[in-house]
């Protein structure tokens, strides 16, 4: 433990966001456990400075020098805290990177996961943004989890009914954005496996396993398997993961859109209302493996933008490129189909 932890300043953070955007930290702190993170936002020094809380920064567009105080945390730590009939209380530092929770967890037996492979990130933001894959979210596997305020750092356990999740949202992210730093999850996992296979393309490969490989760590190989054949990683070809939300329409005007387009995917949800794919839109509006420029949507999943330039080692592309040709892209599907695509990534500053 470091209690003289000091910020850096003026910190690159290009090879801290997936999109490889050049930007700046006008300070970045690097907290390895609770005690240091928790003087530093009490020490009376840096009390009048803004803060922000990054991840891996694979799901941000940084477009200019972040002002004042930028905190990744770095706690780790994985333990099995209770065994509770058939299901399990895991603990995760928010430092953790995700997917090494997912292969961590399934090495013990405990189910769950397996869904959520090979998402990008750490653990600490997999609820702010309540990640999901394959008709599994975050929010079905939380129990609860630990925060600090970032105004005082005062420590604060949110239980899951607190944590306002939603389709890819969370009160951290929205109702309470920038209010709070998530150090540790704990997660509730299952010893007798419930496989989630509601997912077509998932359930088909599945079927087609030998019998001994359909368990939970058989899927979590499809799962890399499928992400690997249609998702860029960005240490190849930089890229923020899916960068518009799927959006959720009426069914009036599903309807209408329906007629005019008999091939539209979209799936019906509880509430009456239809989700349909934004990959779908994208590629159709004529954007998918379309490139402009530096910048582009990727030829196996149009939902994807990719940072063409960074792939070849330029950080030219600023974040405002990105927004730009986002906006682009947006007012072209929404031309089409008359849907406005919402952007997943969380912007910075
Ligand atoms: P896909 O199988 O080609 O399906 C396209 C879209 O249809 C998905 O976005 C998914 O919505 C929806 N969908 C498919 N089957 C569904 C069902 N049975 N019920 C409800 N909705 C269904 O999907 P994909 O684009 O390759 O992605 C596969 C999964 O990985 C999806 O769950 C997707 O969200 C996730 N993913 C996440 C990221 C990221 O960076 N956050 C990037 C790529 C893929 P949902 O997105 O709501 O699941």
């Amino acid at each position: 433990m470091n209690l003289e932890h000091t910020p850096q300043p003026h910190a690159d953070l290009t090879s801290r966001n997936t999109l490889g955007l050049p930007a700046r930290a006008e300070w970045l702190s690097l907290p390895e456990d609770d005690r240091t993170l928790i003087a530093l936002l009490q020490d009376t020094r840096w009390r009048s400075l803004p803060r922000t809380v990054i991840g891996e920064g694979s799901n941000l567009v940084l477009t200019a020098e972040i002002p004042g105080l930028v905190l990744c945390p770095q706690i780790l730590g994985r333990r099995l805290l209770a065994e509770e009939g058939d299901q399990v209380l895991v603990e995760v530092g928010a430092g953790e990177h995700w997917d090494d929770v997912v292969a961590w967890s399934l090495s013990h037996g405990w189910q769950g996961l397996e869904n959520l492979s090979l998402i990008p990130g750490a653990c600490g933001a997999a609820p702010f943004q309540n990640i999901g894959a394959y008709g599994v979210e975050l929010c079905d596997l939380l129990d609860s989890l630990d925060a600090v305020a970032l105004d005082d750092g005062r420590a604060r356990t949110f239980r899951h009914d607190e944590c306002g999740f939603a389709y890819r949202d969370s009160r951290f992210k929205s109702a309470e954005r920038g209010q709070w730093l998530i150090t540790r999850l704990r997660l509730r996992l299952n010893r007798v496996p419930q496989l989630q296979l509601g997912y077509a393309d998932l359930a088909a490969r599945f079927a087609a396993l030998p019998e001994a490989q359909q368990t939970p760590a058989g899927v979590r190989e499809l799962v890399c398997q499928i992400r690997r054949s249609k998702l860029p990683d960005p240490a190849e070809l930089p890229n923020a993961g899916s960068f518009f939300k799927n959006p959720v329409i009426s069914s009036v005007q599903h309807n209408a859109l329906q007629q005019r387009f008999p091939d539209l995917v979209a799936f019906p949800q509880a509430d009456g209302k239809v989700k349909l794919a934004a990959g779908w839109l994208i590629e159709r509006a004529g954007w998918k493996g379309r490139r402009d420029g530096d910048l582009g949507m990727h030829a196996q999943q149009a939902l994807v933008l990719v940072n063409h330039a960074a792939a070849e080692g330029r950080h030219t592309v600023t974040g405002a490129d990105v927004l730009a040709f986002a906006a682009r892209v947006r007012d072209s599907v929404h031309a089409q189909f008359g849907v406005t695509l919402e952007q997943e990534p969380v912007i910075l500053p």
